[in-house]
């Protein structure tokens, strides 16, 4: 049999750290090995398979585009993307979307629109663009400076200049620090997810919200990791009462295929113009299909019921032996455990369940429609390589 773990690290590039496990095939929330082995998937892709492995409805919209059409650059109309722009549009508030490939490039855009919408309406100058101090927004060097993790930097200066990080639920710190800088725009994640999977305040998104109003600089909210349903709304910034001017997605919407989405609110839609931006694969038809099919399907009912399964994880975990503290949103969980994560991790491995770390925690990112026997069943034995 071909070692597919010797050639990977003979001829991939060393970047990721993978655990040693071969994934070949898989259904819904079942995850099967190279040895037949079947696994609880928790982890889902770092939360892109929104409705788990090889899902009917989504093979089924992705197939019939696929056999239409696939790709035909941006200088032409199709279908699919326009469906879902509309789609996002009405059920955020917002007016217009632009598509890329991924959440950097997402982030990336989103960028750029605070930048001009600040050039035209305060000059050039004000194009200093505030994050949080423990984010992530992507590895571009762009999204690098505004990730505010001096680990990811150190290696790659310079980085775009013009970010300056801040702490999280620190309003006062905020307020001074958009006194300090010439601000285009503030970036936040609602929920942290790389950073440890730590929600902010609903004083502080409001603050943000207040200042971002206030000043007319541009608020924009990251939602790769905790949109598309995650966090048991449709986006997390729906949880805390207030309005974006951009929100940026990827991960889950495009259900496995590669989808980076831009979405602009009433301030920001007219900033950019015919040749202010672009992407060759951007608003790929068959990413986009597959996104509307996963859209479409994420309604108040299976809302309800990922807050539903949520607090039963929440109630699983909270005061369980080994369990130092739980955080999170709906279907984006951490768990401080005293073992360490990894460890954690590496047994739910060996006894048939895929989970993550996020810091020092062990993170849970389910699909959306996980059965609930499967979730009974690996969050026994997460519990059980816990205690
Ligand atoms: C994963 C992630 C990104 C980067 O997305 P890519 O698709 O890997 O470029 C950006 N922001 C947040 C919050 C993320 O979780």
């Amino acid at each position: 049999m071909t070692d597919i773990q010797a050639l990977d690290k003979q001829y991939v590039a060393n970047t990721y750290g993978r655990f040693p496990v071969e994934i070949v095939s898989g259904k819904g929330s079942i995850v099967t090995d190279v040895n037949g082995k079947e696994y609880i998937d928790m982890g889902t892709g770092i939360a892109v398979n929104t409705f788990g492995i090889a899902d009917d409805e989504w093979i089924a919209a992705v197939t019939a585009q696929l056999g239409k059409v696939s790709h035909t650059s941006n200088l032409y109309y199709t279908e699919p993307g326009v469906m879902l722009a509309k789609t996002l549009c009405e059920r955020t508030g917002m007016k217009k979307v632009f598509f890329g490939n991924s959440g950097a490039e997402a982030n990336e855009c989103a960028i750029k629109v605070a930048r001009k919408y600040a050039a035209d309406k305060k000059g050039e100058d004000f194009y200093t663009i505030v994050t949080l101090e423990n984010s992530f927004h992507g590895r571009t060097l762009t999204t690098l400076a505004a990730t505010g993790q001096e680990a990811f930097h150190s290696l790659f200066k310079p980085l775009t200049p013009g970010f300056v990080h801040t702490p999280a639920n620190d309003i006062e710190k905020l307020k001074e620090t958009v006194a300090a800088n010439k601000v285009a725009g503030i970036l936040i994640e609602c929920v942290q997810g790389e950073g440890g999977v730590n929600a902010l305040s609903q004083e502080f998104v409001q603050a943000v919200a207040d200042i971002c109003q206030a000043e007319d600089i541009v608020f924009m909210v990251d939602e790769v990791q905790t949109g598309n349903g995650r966090c048991g709304e449709l986006y997390s910034y729906m949880h805390f009462g207030v309005q974006p001017d951009v929100i940026s997605t990827a991960k889950g919407i495009g259900g496995g295929l590669p989808l980076g989405v831009c979405i602009m609110g009433e301030k920001t839609e007219n900033v950019l113009q015919a040749g202010d931006h672009g992407s060759t694969f951007g608003m790929n038809p068959v990413c986009c299909a597959g996104a509307l099919s996963i859209i479409n399907r994420i309604d108040d009912k299976l809302l309800g019921e990922v807050k539903a399964k949520s607090k039963y994880i929440f109630d699983a975990f909270e005061g369980a032996t080994g369990v130092e503290s739980v955080s999170g949103l709906g279907f984006m969980i951490g768990i401080k455990t005293v073992k360490p994560a990894k460890d954690v991790v590496m047994e739910c491995i060996e006894k048939g369940v895929l989970c993550l770390t996020a810091k020092d925690k062990v993170r849970l990112l389910p699909a959306l429609n996980i059965p609930m026997s499967d979730l009974e069943k690996a969050v026994e034995i997460i519990k059980g390589v816990i205690a």
